[in-house]
């Protein structure tokens, strides 16, 4: 399944949020198939639809979908060098889908910050420029090879050699590779590079219990939104702190505790939602007596696809989805209503799956 990383300087918050998350997570023995990875956190994605849905159908049992985080420690400073921790830091970020990079938007003269002082840019720009430098590395080694061949006329090369030199430039410039805009022939050509800068980023501002309440930004978040507009990236505000000390109550608690900090919505659960989507995943339902469920799928994805995500043999022998949008499904109140309406359709195996669909799959086995 796909993974946000977690990835951050020291002292910025990191272990803080990802306690909250371990917490926060879904029992390892009520999830026996998940990775016992000390370094992956498993959330339970949070859904209004879904507690909508329970109340219609009144089902046994309601199972929310799930999310992965990773913590990806290491050496971040001279980590392009390629010299042991940093290393494995690269190699980490490798791994993951979308990068959750946590920046310090706190002060706090107890904590001492790794250069001095918190300036949440400066970090920004320590981890983008080791990760900026790695992808010059992968970049320019290509173009090594990639212009041996070019010299030949070859068009494929050619043409290769000059994506690689649009990247090569922005790089060089020290910009990310995902502010080169690329065309839909050259898309393909820029992902077989693998290139850690072109994945999804979301900056997670790490502010204080006080700047939580005020439920302003503060200069420091300021900057940092600023600075994910440029790239196309997006921010999320959190306090590290209270999301590990609500992160083990019941809902209700939660809630109650939160409100009575005004906050609406906690930050943990809009890194939840907003890192979910960040990876263009979506959600569908299926909405039996037994079982409410939600199911994570990759947006884009056809119907037998889609199927799979729950079982293989759903996808093997997959014949149509009987299909009702939420919305028309709590319009209308229940399955026989909105069937009635015309609301539940009969989908083949090129129907593309929307975000908050109900299904019901039917297949041969
Ligand atoms: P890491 O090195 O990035 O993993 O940072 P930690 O999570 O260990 O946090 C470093 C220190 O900052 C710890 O003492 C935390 O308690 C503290 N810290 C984390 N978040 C906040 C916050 O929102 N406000 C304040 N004042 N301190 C925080």
């Amino acid at each position: 399944s796909l993974t946000a990383g977690i990835v951050g300087l020291p002292n910025v918050g990191k272990s803080t949020l990802f306690n909250a998350i371990t917490k926060a997570g879904v029992e390892a023995a009520n999830y026996p198939f998940a990775t016992i990875d000390p370094n992956v956190g498993v959330v339970e994605v949070p859904d209004e639809r879904l507690n909508k849905l329970t109340e219609l159908v009144k089902p046994k049992k309601t199972v929310p979908t799930t999310f992965e985080f990773t913590d990806i420690a290491g050496i971040v400073k001279g980590a392009s060098k390629g010299e042991g921790l940093g290393n494995k830091f690269l190699a980490n970020i490798r791994q993951v889908d979308a990068i959750c990079h946590v920046v310090r938007c706190f002060e706090d003269e107890n904590i001492t910050h790794v250069s001095g002082e918190v300036s949440p840019l400066d970090d920004i720009e320590v981890i983008n420029l080791e990760l900026i430098l790695a992808d010059l590395e992968s970049v320019d080694k290509r173009h090594t090879r990639v212009s041996k061949i070019a010299r030949t006329k070859d068009k494929e090369a050619l043409q290769e050699l000059a994506v690689l030199e649009k990247m090569k430039a922005a790089l060089e410039a020290g910009k990310s590779a995902r502010t080169v805009e690329v065309t839909p022939e050259e898309a393909p050509l820029v992902k077989s590079l693998f290139l850690l800068t072109t994945k999804p980023v979301l900056y997670v501002a790490n502010i204080s219990e006080e700047d939580v309440m005020a439920g302003e930004d503060n200069e420091m978040v300021k900057q940092v939104r600023e600075f994910a507009t440029t790239e196309g990236a997006e921010v999320v505000t959190v306090s590290a702190r209270i999301e590990e000390e609500v992160a083990d109550l019941e809902e209700e608690e939660k809630t109650e505790f939160l409100q009575e900090l005004g906050i609406e919505q906690s930050g943990l659960d809009q890194l939840i939602q907003k890192a979910y989507t960040l990876l263009g995943l979506g959600t569908y339902f299926t909405a039996g007596e037994k079982e409410v469920r939600a199911w994570t799928f990759k947006l884009g994805m056809k119907a037998p696809q889609a199927a799979g995500v729950i079982h293989s043999d759903f996808e093997r022998g997959f014949i149509r989805a009987e299909t009702v949008s939420y919305d028309d499904l709590v319009a209308y109140g229940n399955m026989a209503a909105a069937k009635e309406a015309g609301k539940v359709r009969q989908e083949g195996k090129d129907y593309v799956v929307a975000d908050g669909d109900v299904m019901l799959f039917r297949f041969n086995v």
